[in-house]
């Protein structure tokens, strides 16, 4: 059994004071590590028939587009504003100061649609909320959501109440 959180990197202080950034690129760079972190993110849903992957920018894009070859299915990114070139549908959602956005083509999802949400990491599930938002708007059904780590006193899966949540990693801080 691998300990995933071994290959996680704390960067104090990043990218503004008191955030303790959690730093994955040093669980990436070990080909079986990543590999095998792919292969339990979407384990649980193997057996869902899972048609779309639907990746939060940036990091989510690396293990929902693995993800999305294992399980032949398509792969939607979901991006921040201004940076998708179709037309897109955008919902807002609340940060600790202030809102920001996130965005996906209108065509990237349709009615029926099963799908996966990805992201490397949850925390106040502001962004994978409003992510779960964007997919059902366009008639798409959220399966579940996978993140490789999961910062519990956040309290992001109680956000995510009504949806179906896994994590690899837990820190209670
Ligand atoms: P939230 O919307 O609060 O759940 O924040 C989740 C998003 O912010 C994810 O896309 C993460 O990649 C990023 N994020 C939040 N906190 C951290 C952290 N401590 N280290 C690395 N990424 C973070």
């Amino acid at each position: 059994m691998i300990n995933f959180s071994e290959y996680i990197r704390n960067i104090p202080d990043f990218p503004v004071k008191g955030i303790q950034f959690k730093d994955i690129t040093t669980l990436l760079k070990e080909g079986d590590v990543f590999a095998a972190a792919v292969d339990q993110m979407y384990g649980p849903y193997k057996e869902e028939e899972i048609n779309k992957i639907v990746g939060i920018e940036s990091r989510g894009f690396i293990f929902g587009a693995a993800m999305a070859y294992k399980l032949n299915a398509g792969f939607i990114p979901v991006r921040k504003p201004g940076k998708l070139p179709a037309e897109t549908l955008s919902e807002e959602y609340q940060l600790e100061y202030g809102t920001d956005s996130l965005e996906v083509h209108l065509d990237g999802i349709e009615a029926g649609d099963r799908v996966l949400v990805i992201d490397d990491l949850l925390a106040t599930g502001g962004t994978a909320q409003a992510t779960c938002t964007l997919v059902e708007k366009l008639g798409g059904q959220i399966v579940g959501l996978s993140f490789l780590i999961e910062l519990t006193s956040l309290k992001g899966r109680e956000k995510l109440s009504k949806y179906r949540v896994h994590s690899l990693i837990q820190y209670e801080i």
